[in-house]
């Protein structure tokens, strides 16, 4: 999100026509480096699809960043998306794929609807089990090269001009409303005419008044299973990215000679981002091989290659926060992307760069923007009870 931000900032905003200039003199700051492994951007891949249910923001707003992936990846000759397909498992007639099938008709999105038998013979190394009631295919979505793309981003936004320092950072002095600058560890202070922080699952403990129990970070394990040697029925292009809704697991052909990719997308526990050791639970690897024995039994008995940690940073609602802070006038925030803001990351920092360029008005998707305002969702956080509040105990840096 911030990379994106800084990109559309500095280069001149939606209407960049591929030339340095004509934007804002921007400066980003990041305690850790491009795509590094604590980042929730961090890992290898994302997916990116447009099902979203019945939500035809989210649906929409996928496409718009699609183009964008598909344009800055040809304009910078960088391999950003693998368009291997998603393909969704549904386990109901009605739910989140049904919805999802009327929204993309809707938005005119391509998708297809497939029946057991019709999966299994596209896909034979496919288990269909009788809880599988049909397949619904995104032949133009698939993959994201998360941690390469964060790279390509800052690239081109230090190529347009920006500046970019290794630096952790939290809010410093303020007057009449305004932020007057930011402050490392060292006393070292930045100062800027409007901020954005775009921090991710440190966003809580920057801003544990507003954020603190409004966003929860939760601890997700990620494995990468190795298939039998020479066999490439669980490669991309062979097989697409998926997702089963019903039984919470997601995943990702193998691509790059990682392995295949697959993770539960259920929240586990509370975890530090800056601190917290990231090794698996050795539960995640049973049950996720008890749901590779019903779906992809050929993966059963393979062993993990690889495995990762990341942190869903998570709003009750699941919508992202993309808003002004309530208490100063220049600054903004962008995060809580819940699980499934990487592939928005383009139109998220178009967006904000838009609202930061004076466009108050929630002109293109009207009402529904104010899904990402903070205004009551802060105080509604506020008066959640319960021990879920860790940020408080964990240090910034
Ligand atoms: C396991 C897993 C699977 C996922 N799968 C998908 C998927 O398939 N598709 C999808 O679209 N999304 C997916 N997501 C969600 C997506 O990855 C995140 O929503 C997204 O990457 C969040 O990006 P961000 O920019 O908000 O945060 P981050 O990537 O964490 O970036 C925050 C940045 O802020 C910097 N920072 C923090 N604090 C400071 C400070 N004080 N000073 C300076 N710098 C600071 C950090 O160093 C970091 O670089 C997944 C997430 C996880 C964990």
């Amino acid at each position: 999100m911030g990379a994106w931000t800084a990109f559309w900032a500095q280069a001149g905003g939606a209407g960049y026509d591929g030339r340095a200039g004509g934007g804002r003199a921007v400066t980003m700051l990041d305690a850790w480096g491009t795509g590094h492994p604590r980042a929730s951007s961090g890992d290898e891949t994302r997916i990116i699809r447009s099902a979203h249910g019945a939500d035809r923001l989210y649906t929409r707003w996928s496409r718009q960043a699609r183009d964008h992936w598909l344009r800055f990846e040809r304009e910078w000759g960088a391999r950003l998306m693998v368009q291997a397909g998603a393909l969704w498992f549904a386990s109901r007639e009605t739910g989140f794929e049904g919805d999802s099938i009327a929204a993309l008709q809707t938005e005119n999105v391509p998708h297809e609807r497939l029946a057991p038998a019709e999966l299994v013979a596209r896909w034979p190394q496919i288990g269909a089990d009788e809880a599988l009631q049909f397949g619904l295919y995104e032949p133009e979505s698939g993959v994201l090269m998360a941690r390469r793309a964060c790279a390509a981003v800052t690239a081109a936004f230090q190529r347009a001009g920006g500046r970019y320092v290794l630096a952790a950072v939290r809010p410093g002095e303020s007057e009449g409303g305004r932020l007057l600058d930011v402050v490392e560890p060292s006393g070292a202070r930045w100062s800027a005419e409007t901020f954005v922080f775009a921090c991710g699952p440190w966003l809580p403990r920057l801003f544990p008044d507003e954020l603190g129990k409004l966003i929860r970070v939760t601890k997700q394990d990620v494995l990468f299973v190795g298939a039998g040697a020479g066999d490439g029925r669980f490669r991309a292009p062979a097989l697409p990215a998926w997702a089963d809704y019903d039984a919470a697991y997601y995943g990702i052909p193998a691509i790059d000679e990682r392995g295949f990719k697959i993770a539960p997308d259920r929240y586990g526990p509370l975890f530090d981002p800056s601190n917290g050791e990231r090794l698996v639970d050795p539960d995640s690897v049973r049950l996720a091989r008890r749901y590779l024995r019903r779906r992809f039994p050929g993966l059963a008995d393979r062993p993990v290659v690889e495995s990762r940690v990341c942190q869903y940073e998570m709003t009750p609602d699941g919508h992202f926060l993309i808003d002004r802070h309530p208490a100063y006038d220049n600054v903004w925030i962008a995060g809580g992307g819940s699980g499934h803001a990487f592939k928005h990351g383009p139109r998220i920092g178009e967006y904000l760069v838009t609202r930061l360029d004076g466009a108050e008005e929630m002109a293109q998707d009207g009402p529904d923007e104010a899904r990402f305002r903070l205004g009551p969702r802060v105080s509604q956080a506020a008066a959640r009870t319960g021990g879920d509040d860790m940020a408080s105990t964990w240090e910034l840096f």
